[in-house]
Formats: structure tokens, sequence, C-alpha cells
């Protein structure tokens, strides 16, 4: 990589920062593509994120990735907000232009690619959405935009799903979303589902943990799709297949939010050839981890 008076710069602003993926990501698509361009984490303290997007702005910095805590917090000290993000209610990719950010949310897209590009389909589909927070949210979101029939969305905490239920079913202008008690799972329809987990349970350490234990959940499930990739491969993966389900873990949602974001700061297409060396790249991180 070579570093002179023209690189543009590009990063993430959060906290924790330490662990992320994204350089991987960016990084090596401006090496493919042949861009004067470096990918950098800044961890921002608690309260500091519009001075953040104050400072990046000031720097001409070309965009940001904005992960935990700061997706919400950050819309505030936008420039213009793009309505789908405005809808889910946070952004993760800022795109920097004249008057200053304009934010965006990649994470849903992503996911939508990441899906399709492994033959999984949401229109028509019955589906279990596990969790209500950020993550979920948009997911509900996807769900409801690209014509699900039903969406079971299964919280420990019924109010915040019974919240996003009412936001998205507003917007869609129809009853997708049907907010639901976790343990009461046992009142799902019958029929068989595509099940999205979108909690943080399961997550690197824990990876013995699972928002719901019960085998009988897991007989209902066609298809799983983890949106944690860390570990590798979770329990929910493993009970959805051990019932003889397919499934899915998150990184190639993180992979294709990412290149989302490449795309809208570059103002290129990332071909599914470049995609894919992305993603043998991140496989290869985490076979060594192995
Ligand atoms: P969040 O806003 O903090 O939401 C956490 C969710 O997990 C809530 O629904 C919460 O339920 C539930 N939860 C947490 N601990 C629980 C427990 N012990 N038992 C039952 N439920 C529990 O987090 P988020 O930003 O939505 O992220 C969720 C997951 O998605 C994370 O694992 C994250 O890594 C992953 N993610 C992946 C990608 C990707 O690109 N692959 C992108 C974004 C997020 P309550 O409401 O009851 O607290």
């Amino acid at each position: 990589m070579k570093i002179d008076g023209k690189t543009r710069i590009c990063g993430l602003i959060g906290n924790p920062v330490e662990h992320t993926l994204s350089p991987m990501i960016h990084n090596t698509l401006a090496g493919i593509l042949g861009h004067n361009l470096v990918y950098v984490p800044f961890c921002v303290e608690e309260g500091k994120a519009a001075e953040a997007v104050a400072g990046a702005e000031a720097l001409h910095i070309l965009g940001l990735n904005v992960t935990v805590p700061y997706k919400s917090e950050v819309m505030a000290a936008l420039e213009e907000i793009d309505p789908l993000a405005q809808a889910i209610g946070a952004v993760n990719t800022l795109v920097g232009t004249e008057g200053g950010f304009k934010g965006y949310n990649t994470d849903m897209e992503g996911l939508y690619r990441a899906m399709t590009g492994e033959g999984i389909r949401i229109e028509g589909e019955q589906i279990i959405l596990l969790g209500a927070g950020g993550a979920a949210r948009a997911v509900a979101y996807l769900c409801a935009v690209k014509g699900a029939a039903k969406v079971y969305m299964l919280n420990r905490t019924l109010e915040k799903a019974q919240a996003v239920a009412q936001e998205v079913n507003g917007a869609a202008g129809r009853e997708v979303i049907v907010p639901m008690e976790t343990k009461a799972y046992a009142d799902l329809p019958d029929g068989q589902y595509l099940a999205i987990q979108g909690t943080s349970v399961g997550l690197w350490p824990h990876t013995e943990d699972t928002v719901v234990a019960e085998e009988n959940f897991y007989k209902k499930i066609h298809t799983g799709f983890d949106l944690i990739y860390s570990p590798w491969e979770t329990k929910f993966m493993r009970l959805v297949k051990a019932h003889g389900g397919q499934a899915y873990n998150g990184l190639k949602m993180l992979l294709y939010q990412g290149i989302i974001a490449y795309e809208l700061w570059n103002d290129v297409q990332v071909s599914e050839k470049d995609a894919k060396a992305v993603y043998e790249k991140l496989c290869g991180h985490f076979r060594r981890q192995e």
C-alpha cells in the first residue's frame, strides 16, 4: 500500500472497534480495484460521536462506517439521511457530500444480498425473527418491504417487539410483524419457517448459548440465518442443522454491507468475482483462528 498526498481516508467509528473486520474488507477492495484509499478504525469515546463526525468533515474524510453504540446517536450530526435509514432509525454508513455527511443503512441491503446469494427467499415466507434490537429492527423492515407473508418477532422483552411491530406495520400498511415473547414460541402456528437469529445470544465466547434451547422449536425451521459470524457456527445453527434444516452465519451480511458502503463512497459497482475474493480473505481469517 502506497500512501501519498492523494490518499483518501475512510474509516469506522464505534466503541469498541479493536476486533472489527471492516478494514480487511475495505483495504482488500481498494487493493483489488487499484484505489488510492485507506480504511482505519477510530475508537470514539462516549458522548463524542457528533464531534467525531464534525472532525471527519473538516478532514474531508471520504466516508465512515458507524457501529455500536452510535448507529442512532450519530444521526443528529448528519446533513442528510437516506429515507430508508430514517425509517429504520439507524445509519451504519456516512458518505461525504458538499454540505456534510449523508447517512445510509447498508445492513439491510447487505443482509438481502447475502440471503438472495444463498437462494433464500423472503417473499411469501413465514418468518421467525429472534430479537428486537437494532439489527432485528432493520431485518423486520427488510422482511416487510420484500413481501414476507408473516414475521413472528420473538423477543425476551415483549414491549420492545411490540414497539418495533407497531412502527414497521404502520410503515408497511399491513399487519406483517407479529410480536411475541420468546418463551411463548410453542404458540407459533404450525408450519415450516425461515428463522433469522438477530439477538446477541451465542456470540463468542458464549458459544453454547442459544435463545431457544427446546429442540422441538428447531423442527419448525427449514432455513436458519444467524446474524452472528463469530463463532463460525453458532449453537442456533447447529440445532437447525441437527433437525434437517440449512443454516448460514452472518459473515456474508457483513461482507455485503461493507461492499455497498464501498460502492457508495467510490461510485463503483463491485463485481461478484471481487466480492468472492474478499470473502475468501475473511474466511482465511477465521480458519487461522480455529
Ligand atoms: P442490540 O440492539 O443490543 O439487541 C440485542 C438483542 O438481543 C435484543 O433483542 C435483546 O433482547 C437480545 N438479547 C440480548 N441478551 C439476551 C439474552 N440473554 N436472552 C435473550 N435475549 C437477549 O444488538 P444488535 O445491534 O441488534 O445486534 C444483535 C446481533 O446481530 C449481534 O450479535 C451482532 O453481532 C449481530 N449483527 C451482525 C451484523 C452482520 O453484519 N452480520 C450486523 C449487525 C448486527 P431484549 O430486547 O430483551 O434485551
